[in-house]
């Protein structure tokens, strides 16, 4: 249901655990061990007493969704851009041109000159047209962001 914006979480570099194991009791646990903020739609959810810290999500459209996760915490989505993988939440780490040669394709090799890689799914990430497309994407949600980081590959 919020899964557009947790990959648009994940872009400005937010810590986010999504999935079908986080529901429920699980969820609400989870939590409360780590000391998360759970993001709901369901009105129900939110007005239930001894709930862990909670933020009710609007709207069903996902930019008045980040706009109000971001404008709620403060978040400054220059900070952290491009640091954590989309598909799992670990945070990237550099990885060399011999680690990514033959798992990449050949133009991207022969064009790209940074790569990270997911630690947990392997996952690889370069700056590639997209990463222009997502910084349009947040200035025209008046987000701005700052210098060029690396980035992320095939779609976000
Ligand atoms: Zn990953």
């Amino acid at each position: 249901m919020l899964g557009r914006l947790v990959r648009w979480l994940r872009i400005v570099g937010c810590d986010v655990l999504y999935g079908p194991n986080f529901s429920g009791k699980g969820l609400l646990s989870a939590a409360r061990r780590e000391d998360r903020i759970v993001l709901t739609r369901d009105r129900r959810v939110a007005r239930r007493s001894g709930m862990p810290p909670l933020l009710l999500v609007e709207s069903d459209r996902f930019r008045e969704q980040l706009r109000q996760v971001i404008d709620a915490f403060a978040i400054d989505p220059g900070k952290s851009l491009f640091r954590r993988c989309i598909e799992c939440n670990a945070d990237l780490v550099e990885a060399t041109r011999e680690e990514v040669t033959g798992r990449v394709p050949a133009f991207v090799l022969a064009t790209q000159t940074r790569f990270r890689r997911c630690p947990r799914c392997r996952h690889l990430y370069w700056d590639a047209t997209h990463v222009a497309r997502v910084r349009d994407e947040l200035s025209r949600m008046g987000l701005a962001c700052g210098a060029p980081a690396a980035a992320q590959e095939d779609s976000p």
